[in-house]
């Protein structure tokens, strides 16, 4: 399937002169189109709430769309707490799915009602010895070991994530929530990344659902949740068929009907906890070529970097590309897309075809709405870039300003950089 930027080269060339290049700029349209099928598509569960992951796109402006589809917010920091919690999320509507959490980042989500999701036995423990008791509702994050296979050949590795409560564990635990108080327990599983097939939740709902059959069963505990979490992907390359999040909501719904609702536990509700399929396709990195620099290979600097989308230099992502206003033309030239890192591995793309790229092109990076700003840095000082949004009227909303050198030195309490330089203007 062809990509095609859902920016035209005539609308960027009138966004950059009020916002100057590289910027991440957000589809508002797609957004809503997505939400609202993400919501349609499990509308056969009454419980069902997506819990956005905050950490794929933390931007208020973004998490407010989402709230008119009655998404909730999946966090993992106090400040992701602190950003829904800011935005009118109800405590029941954030989830806090954690990992190796300290001590006052559960006292804080205890403190604004959070639902707390257990990552580990040991937690138990440390969740009543840090906030006092054993909250009524309470969720546990199960990881069944071993390898996830689907019938595409898509696998993760399970068995060697850091995340999870064994089987034995998560029977033993749940018998413990439930001494100490516990009325409401949901199970939450995270068993593979970004898995482009339809296959992904029904295969792993059914395996949720047969645990939480037993767990009813032999611990007697109240399931009122049930949480698939993320790891729905997205086509980043062109050839990848994308979901069809009505086909997996309808996968889901048949091994519902098949397991939960003969064993009476037809009141289960549905979560999610999808970052990526919510909003990565809806947003893109809009860049321009500043330098050609033609050595052992032919290079295209641009002026963003790693810094502003770090998938590319961390996992050898691919993130398509498009050369506005070359759509057309035949890709007859290899090149490598570099940022300005002083790293090898500041390349947003390595021995791509791409149209001829001539300076001043405006290069759009396509899928990066999520885990794009989101995981940026700061290395060599760079600043990380504004976010902007494309409204479904064609206007565009400044939704995060840049950075600026005040941002950076902002934390060196004792120093006044900008005042100690020579020509604070600079
Ligand atoms: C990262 C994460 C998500 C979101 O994952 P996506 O791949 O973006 O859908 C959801 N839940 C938890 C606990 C996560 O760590």
């Amino acid at each position: 399937m062809k990509k095609e930027p859902f920016v035209t080269k005539e609308q960027i060339e009138e966004i950059v002169k009020t916002y100057p290049t590289p910027f991440h700029l957000y589809d508002e349209k797609g957004i809503r189109e997505n939400a609202k099928a993400v919501k349609e598509a499990f509308a056969w569960n009454p419980g069902f709430r997506e819990y956005f992951a905050v950490k794929a796109t933390p931007n208020p402006f973004i998490l407010n769309i989402l709230k008119e589809y009655d998404c909730g917010c999946d966090c993992a920091s106090q400040t992701e707490l602190m950003l829904a919690d800011s935005q009118g999320f109800d405590g029941k509507h954030i989830m806090f799915s954690s990992n190796d959490t300290p001590a006052y980042e559960y006292k804080f989500a205890d403190k604004i009602g959070a639902i707390i999701n257990l990552d580990d036995f040991t937690h138990i423990d440390f969740l009543e010895k840090t906030i006092g008791k054993i909250p009524e509702t309470i969720s546990c994050r199960y990881n069944p070991g071993g390898v996830f296979k689907m019938s595409n050949g898509i696998m993760d590795n399970p068995g060697d994530a850091k995340y999870g409560f064994t089987t034995e564990q998560l029977f033993e635990g749940f018998k413990i929530l439930k001494e100490k108080g516990a009325k409401n327990f949901g199970i939450h599983a995270f068993l593979a990344s970004n898995t482009v097939t339809n296959e992904y939740y029904p295969m792993l709902a059914k395996q949720l659902f047969e645990v939480a059959v037993k767990l009813k069963e032999e611990v007697g505990c109240h399931i009122s949740f049930i949480n698939l979490s993320g790891g729905v992907g997205v086509n980043y390359t062109p050839d990848q068929e994308p979901n069809d999040i009505r086909v997996i909501g309808e996968g889901v719904h048949k091994v519902y009907d098949e397991i939960l609702v003969p064993a009476g536990m037809g009141d289960v509700a549905i979560y999610t906890e999808m970052g990526r399929f919510m909003l990565a396709p809806y947003g893109c990195l809009v860049t321009q070529a500043i330098h050609e620099k033609h050595t052992h290979k032919e290079y295209i600097g641009v002026d963003a970097c790693a810094v502003n989308l770090m998938r590319p230099a961390m996992y050898g992502a691919y993130h398509h590309i498009t050369v506005l206003g070359k759509d057309n033309s035949v890709c007859d030239h290899k090149y490598d897309v570099t940022g300005s890192l002083c790293e090898n591995n500041d390349k947003f793309a390595v021995d791509r075809m791409l149209p001829k790229i001539d300076m001043g092109d405006y290069l759009v990076i396509h899928d990066t709405g999520a885990h794009g700003y989101s995981m940026g840095y700061n290395y060599n000082g760079k600043l990380k870039s504004a976010e902007l949004l494309l409204k479904e009227d064609g206007s565009v909303q400044l939704i995060r300003r840049a950075e600026t050198p005040k941002d950076y030195f902002a934390t060196f309490d004792c120093f006044d950089i900008l005042k100690n330089m020579k020509d604070p203007e600079k």
